[in-house]
């Protein structure tokens, strides 16, 4: 059995990945060892994996991370800049597979979404490639819910507006919009049930709490519940954002494109807590009508659900509230646009932790094992 060592697994990330493979019953096919930057020597709280290795190990100790075939982190960025090169430059020739952005520009390094690019990760791996990066959450989404028309190579280009929720930036955001929710509550909680109170003014006292200076912020900077923050990670030179940058660049490192088809976009963060919906204006090659639009993205994989272009089903199915914990990507509002006889619409909700994170990670260790 393969030894795979597992960090960040306490996370958002790390979590929604351990109960995917508990219920897998991916670890009865490894030895798995669970480490941890800040809890060392605790035990480990799985109790459905009794037999394993008890204790949790110091996520810093290379003399035991160097014995290992795998290394799975979920830990984030900083994490994996502190050790993946040291580890490799004292000679660990393992796998390490990480859900971080930091490691996928690098050339020698596999952004891994094997339903849309299986081919290319046994290439690599036959190559001796040996590191390989979950994507960016709204790229992976994306790419899982547009692969039909992303492989028979009818995108000339895509704009996308995403909508983000705050759980796609950690643990301690999602925390800081629950604080926020409260906080708002509490200060209207007398007036909400009360008819005869006007609605502006209720309106007018969330506005002022949102505005005073006890308002936990400190992660968001700003409110982002009763409002969305359009930015996303540090600014790029040419007035993108990173989140931004992102779609170009890892759609055609997944799609390992040889002419580059041109993504770009607005990223916002909503006050969700969980799952990310995007708004695409797509450019074909072709002028397809919506059906054969329709039955290319369904054929393409057994998790995209077309949401048929109608009030019901579209509130129904198509919110990120409905497919939170599922790994179904509903997409729908497809329909031509005026704009141009080859431009459509179209909008996909997915679960940012599932397809956006944990999944691929999974798919890619179960592959190596
Ligand atoms: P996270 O929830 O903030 O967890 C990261 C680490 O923070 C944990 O492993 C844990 O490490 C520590 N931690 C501190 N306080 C915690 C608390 N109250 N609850 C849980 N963990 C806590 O980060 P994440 O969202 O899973 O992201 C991990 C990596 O995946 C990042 O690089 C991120 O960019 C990437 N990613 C995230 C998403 C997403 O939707 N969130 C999507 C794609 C990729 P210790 O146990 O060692 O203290």
């Amino acid at each position: 059995m393969k030894d795979v060592g597992f960090i960040g697994w306490r996370g958002m990330v790390g979590s929604v990945l351990i109960n995917r493979m508990m219920k897998k019953r991916d670890f009865d096919n490894i030895n798995a060892i669970f480490f941890t930057t800040s809890q060392y020597g605790k035990s480990i709280p799985f109790t459905d994996l009794k037999n394993k290795n008890m204790k949790l190990q110091d996520a810093y100790n290379f003399e035991i991370l160097s014995q290992l075939d795998i290394i799975i982190t979920c830990q984030g960025s900083n994490y994996t800049n502190k050790i993946y090169y040291k580890l490799r430059k004292i000679g660990w020739k393992g796998y390490w597979i990480d859900a971080a952005s930091i490691l996928r520009t690098l050339k020698n390094t596999i952004i891994v979404l094997d339903p849309v690019n299986f081919k290319l990760i046994e290439q690599k791996l036959n190559m001796g490639i040996k590191t390989f990066v979950g994507g960016n959450c709204t790229v992976s989404l994306m790419l899982m819910t547009l692969a039909g028309l992303f492989y028979n190579n009818l995108i000339e280009w895509i704009f996308v507006s995403t909508y983000q929720a705050a759980s796609g930036a950690g643990a301690k955001f999602m925390q800081e919009l629950v604080f926020q929710m409260k906080y708002i509550y509490k200060s209207i909680s007398h007036l909400i049930n009360d008819s005869s109170t006007n609605i502006l003014d209720i309106e007018k006292k969330i506005s002022n709490k949102m505005n005073s200076t006890n308002f936990p912020k400190n992660n968001f900077k700003v409110p982002l519940i009763n409002s969305l923050i359009p930015w996303i990670d540090k600014k790029m030179d040419n007035g993108q954002t990173k989140e931004e940058w992102k779609g170009q660049f890892e759609t055609n490192k997944i799609l390992n494109a040889n002419k580059i088809i041109p993504v770009d976009g607005i990223c916002v963060r909503i006050a969700t807590l969980r799952s990310h919906s995007q708004s695409f204006t797509i450019k074909l090659k072709k002028n397809l009508s919506i059906n054969n639009i329709e039955n290319i993205i369904n054929s393409h994989n057994k998790w995209v659900k077309i949401i048929s272009n109608d009030f019901n089903s579209t509130i129904n199915y198509l919110t990120p509230s409905f497919v939170s914990g599922k790994l179904d990507l509903p997409i729908g509002r497809i329909k031509k646009l005026n704009i141009d006889k080859n431009c459509f619409s179209m909008f996909s909700v997915g679960d940012q932790l599932l397809w956006g994170a944990a999944e691929p990670l999974r798919r890619m260790l179960k592959l190596l094992i």
